[in-house]
């Protein structure tokens, strides 16, 4: 099988990886480098506990008052625009409970078994040095927020998550690096974490390795129409290649990709940042989620990352820096970071979000040249690998190790 990949992101590289391990011919075109888009800066948490679809119960209502505070970790940009309008309804009808519970399980299996796969890849390549599993601690600062989050928890640990409960006491003792006031903390053993980009570098040698060509700077700017008998050509700003199979990697830019292709793929970039600082005093032992003010922090050997915010923008691109410095300052209620840290690094990047919050992996409606692996949202990094092999198993006929139904390329 012969296969073009648009996207060279962390999704389009498993995939290709996979689907070369089974035989295929793969060349992936990348608008950027490899690794540029989404991918690059995220917060790097390979974290089952936190694998859940964004469209959910608890969202639903925070989602409206957010909508009025310039300061609040979630934003939806008022636009008139049908597409978004409609976007807009999906996602509210997908928060429901009956929807939400069996994507979030869906999430974790993929999560879990991602997880073990980026595990054995830092066990065989010292160049993903980055890798370490020492648990995710998602800290409370107010008691009622932490009583509830008994029932949350329930769900993931349905599916298999590992959580402890630690009292204050127990979060400071164990975690010196929290410094500000905290009820208490879930502790998520298995999680891990990585440095985003450093993740996609190892796996795409490994597809380099394993016979994917990947074509740089190499905008896929036209697809030819639909002739099922012969290869599909697609016009780059590198070239025109062909292929018997095409699939749609591009993240956030999917959708418009997709209207390229004849399809409805209606994925909505989530801009969020990241910020590189230099260590904390004391650095963090793990992982930690400021739970409440949805800051992400991820402890590097040599600096520490913060992430947070989400503002569903379409492709904006622009810089908001008092969401920014809410991030900053969310972190330094909580952690020692001296008074004035140094931001090594501000980054941005759009998470690419269906209305039902789940990643559309699979065919296309009505196509058998046309493959998507996109829509990964807040969990792209943590469910790649595995997402690269149930999409290759489905083109390839093998028999799926996930259950393929949530995540299905023709439900839109
Ligand atoms: C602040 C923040 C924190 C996050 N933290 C985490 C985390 O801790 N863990 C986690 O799992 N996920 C996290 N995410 C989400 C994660 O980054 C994404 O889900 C993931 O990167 C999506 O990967 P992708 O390959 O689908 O998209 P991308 O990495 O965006 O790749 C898509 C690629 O397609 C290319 N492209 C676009 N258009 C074209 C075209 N016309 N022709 C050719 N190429 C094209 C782009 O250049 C890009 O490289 C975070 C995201 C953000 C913003």
């Amino acid at each position: 099988m012969d296969v073009l990949v648009i996207g060279g992101g962390v999704v389009g590289v498993s995939c290709a990886l996979e689907l070369a391990k089974r035989g295929a011919s793969v060349t992936v075109l990348e608008r950027d480098l490899v690794g540029h888009g989404c991918s690059f800066g995220n917060a790097g948490w390979l974290t089952p506990s936190q694998a859940v679809p964004l469209a959910n119960p608890a969202m639903l209502f925070k989602s409206f008052r957010w909508m009025l505070d310039p300061e609040s970790p979630l934003y939806i940009q008022p636009r008139l625009d049908l597409g978004y309008l409609r976007w807009l309804i999906e996602f509210l009808l997908s928060s429901r409970k009956s929807k939400f519970e069996p994507g979030a399980m869906a999430l974790v299996q993929l999560c879990t078994a991602s997880t073990n796969m980026w595990e054995a890849l830092a066990a065989r390549n010292p160049a993903f040095s980055s890798f370490e599993r020492r648990g995710l601690l998602a800290v409370y600062e107010h008691a009622r927020n932490f009583a509830a989050a008994a029932k949350a928890n329930e769900l993931i640990m349905r599916a298999g998550v590992s959580a402890e409960h630690w009292s204050a006491e127990e979060v400071r003792h164990r975690e010196p690096a929290i410094i500000g006031p905290t009820v208490g903390g879930y502790y998520f053993p298995d999680d891990a974490h990585c440095k985003p980009y450093e993740a996609v570098q190892v796996l795409a040698d490994e597809a380099r390795a394993a016979g994917v060509r990947f074509v740089e700077r190499a905008e896929v700017i036209a697809v030819s129409a639909p002739h099922r008998s012969e290869p599909r050509s697609v016009t780059s700003t590198a070239g025109t290649f062909s292929a018997e199979r095409i699939l749609l990697a591009a993240g956030a830019w999917s959708d418009d990709l997709g209207r390229m292709l004849d399809l409805r793929v209606p994925v909505l970039g989530a801009k969020g940042y990241s910020l590189l600082l230099p260590k904390a005093d004391p650095h963090p032992v793990r992982s930690i989620y400021l739970i409440e003010r949805k800051v992400a922090v991820n402890p590097h050997k040599d600096a520490l990352r913060i992430a947070g915010t989400l503002e569903l923008v379409k492709n904006d691109f622009s810089i908001n820096q008092r969401r920014v410095d809410v991030i900053l300052r969310g972190a330094k209620s909580m952690l020692n970071l001296g008074d004035a840290p140094v931001v090594q690094e501000l980054w941005r990047g759009l998470r690419p979000c269906t209305p039902d919050g789940m990643p559309v992996i699979g065919r296309a409606k009505g196509r058998g040249d046309v493959w998507l692996a996109t829509g990964h949202q807040m969990a792209g990094l943590k469910t790649a690998p595995a997402s690269g092999v149930l999409l290759a198993q489905l083109m390839t006929g093998e028999t799926p190790s996930f259950d393929p139904q949530p995540f299905r390329g023709d439900r839109f």
